[in-house]
């Protein structure tokens, strides 16, 4: 058990990190479903210049790509209030330890303590960048 962790204020953090990251997707989406030119836009709505063209390839690509980040990390915090719900926040899924307070500071959706995510990065697999 990881009796240190102030649950509340982590359910707070992690409740306003989601709002940013709905609102972040929000943001997003309309770019790159249907029409990617947004009003207000400087960019033309037909470029006629290859460089126009791949400019906005590029930056939909980009934003696509962001999305999927966004959605990943939305559901990591999903998981990590559930896991306030469940009292088991804080634990490390790998190794059953607690994840220490600064590295939850830094990451309140971490899955991982420290030493697991560094094992884990190794084989290719990381945790969210901050
Ligand atoms: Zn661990």
């Amino acid at each position: 058990m990881n009796k240190k962790i102030d649950y509340e204020y982590f359910e707070e953090k992690l409740r306003k990190e989601r709002e940013e990251v709905i609102k972040e997707i929000k943001i997003l989406e309309p770019k790159v479903e249907g029409n990617p030119i947004e009003e207000g836009e400087e960019t033309t709505p037909f470029p006629t210049h290859i460089a126009d063209i791949a400019d906005v390839e590029s930056r939909l690509n980009r934003d696509s790509y962001l999305i999927t980040q966004l959605t990943w990390k939305l559901k990591d915090i999903d998981a990590a209030l559930r896991k306030i719900v469940e009292k088991t926040y804080g634990i490390c899924e790998d190794c059953d330890n607690g994840i220490r307070r600064e590295r939850l500071e830094a990451i309140p959706y971490a899955k991982y303590c420290k030493s697991c995510a560094d094992k884990r990065e190794k084989v290719g697999w990381r945790e969210e960048e901050l």
